[in-house]
């Protein structure tokens, strides 16, 4: 009889990368399995599959290998959000706060009009930060966000509290 192997199965954990003492998420080992990346794509999209979506939007760099491929199921556009000074065109930015310093990332000021419905997409929920500024980069363009999907949701940082008290419908496969 084959081992039934959920999501949580195929992501391994790499010990100090990339400091001492953290736990890095590696998800690219699910990516690289055929039945468990389709499986988590399948269980990201479930519940927006009968949702009027417009729009897919994944926030670098993970979200745009997850983003990609569930824009694609649902027959949606997908839209970036990229790390500062990487988009082409005219951008938007937000900056947020990380363990050390800030980082600011950008989306393209035409990429989502006014009254779209968004389904946002990363890999992974720690702290929530980078959410949040795809949030409030969406929120501004005037995108109106079904849900927020992540893989991974670490839960002793807190980020999906901050998620939901800004009213996001926070969707994760495990924890
Ligand atoms: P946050 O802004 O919520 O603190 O951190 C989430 C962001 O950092 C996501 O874009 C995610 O890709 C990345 N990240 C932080 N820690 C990990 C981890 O352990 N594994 C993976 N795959 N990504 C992480």
């Amino acid at each position: 009889m084959p081992v039934l192997r959920t999501v949580k199965d195929y992501i391994r954990t790499i010990v100090d990368f990339p400091h001492e003492g953290i736990l890095f998420r590696d998800v690219t080992t699910l990516f690289a399995d055929p039945r468990g990346f389709r499986m988590a794509i399948d269980q990201m999209l479930h519940p927006y599959a009968g949702e009027q979506i417009d729009k897919v939007v994944g926030l670098e760099a993970r979200g745009f290998i997850l983003g990609g491929a569930i824009a694609h199921q649902l027959s949606l556009g997908f839209v970036p959000i990229r790390k500062k000074g990487k988009l082409p065109g005219a951008v938007i930015s937000e900056d947020y706060q990380l363990e050390y310093g800030e980082a600011i990332v950008e989306i393209h000021d035409d990429a989502i009009q006014p009254g779209e419905k968004i389904l946002l997409v990363d890999d992974l929920l720690a702290t929530g930060g980078t959410a949040q500024a795809g949030i409030r980069l969406i929120e501004r363009l005037g995108g109106e966000i079904m849900g927020c999907a992540f893989i991974v949701d670490l839960p002793e940082l807190g980020g999906r509290q901050k998620l939901e008290a800004m009213g996001m419908d926070v969707h994760v496969l495990c924890e």
